[in-house]
């Protein structure tokens, strides 16, 4: 039977930098509770204020859908014992070195490096990350073997539960991907940082967007994510229509 979707939230609105934290999008289907990633740390309670709201304990929750190992997007993954873990190896890889870069070096040095990339540096060192730093450093800890246990690589996977459709994208971490479901009558995209926000969407891309990925890696996700497309559940901004070009709040609790 297929695992039709009866129900999308996003129940973590994604918001950029000084709050920063990725966008949560609750999914049900006839037979299982999913999210697609889980915010940053210092917005677990509201996540698990806004699970409640819809009668969700974390323990309902049995798949986690990462789009990518950032810690805006996953910090919250331990308190959904209960789920398997959906990321590529390439994520989980670098996950791994930026906490051994943790381990080896100073805050100040370690931060150095995990951001040692010309692209990434030029924006960790404007300013722009500094209320942030701090925060970031103390996020990074190492998987538990619970959490290890959990994992199921999706590199070789096209569907997940016959409705989910995971979509390769490009840029911005090492290996990223997003989901494309279809929901009553629409097709919708979560597409993680590969679209971090409308305004990205639009090709309004400036100090404020995130780097690593090259303006043409944007410019690939843009045009992946949009292919018969209605909705785009971005990274760190509000679902909009592509149709009307116009926010979505009908997913928003
Ligand atoms: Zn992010």
């Amino acid at each position: 039977m297929l695992n039709t979707i009866t129900n999308v939230k996003i129940i973590l609105k994604g918001v950029g930098f000084p709050e920063f934290s990725g966008t949560c999008t609750y999914i049900k289907t006839l037979n299982h509770n999913i999210l697609v990633d889980t915010g940053s740390f210092e917005h677990r309670g509201q996540l698990l204020e806004n699970l409640n709201k819809l009668d969700l304990n974390p323990c309902d929750i049995d798949a986690v859908i990462l789009t990518h190992m950032h810690i805006d997007h996953f910090s919250n993954l331990s308190m959904f014992e209960n789920a398997k873990i959906y990321t590529t190896k390439a994520e989980l890889k670098a996950y791994e070195n930026v906490v051994l870069m943790k381990k080896k070096y100073t805050e100040t040095d370690a931060m150095d490096e995990v951001f040692n990339d010309s692209n990434w540096k030029k924006f960790y060192n404007s300013g722009f990350m500094d209320s942030q730093k701090k925060k970031i450093y103390q996020s990074i800890a190492p998987l538990s073997q619970k959490q290890y246990d959990n994992i199921v690589f999706i590199d070789d996977v096209e569907k997940l539960f016959d409705t989910l459709e995971f979509i390769q994208f490009y840029g911005h971490s090492d290996d990223p991907r997003g989901v494309r479901i279809n929901y009553g009558c629409r097709s919708i995209v979560i597409c993680g940082d590969a679209v971090t926000n409308k305004r990205w969407f639009d090709r309004v891309i400036g100090q404020g967007d995130l780097p690593k990925g090259d303006y043409k890696d944007i410019v690939r996700n843009i045009t992946i994510a949009s292919e018969k497309t209605n909705v785009i559940i971005p990274g760190h901004g509000l679902p909009f229509d592509l149709k009307t070009n116009e926010y979505d709040k009908s997913f928003l609790l």
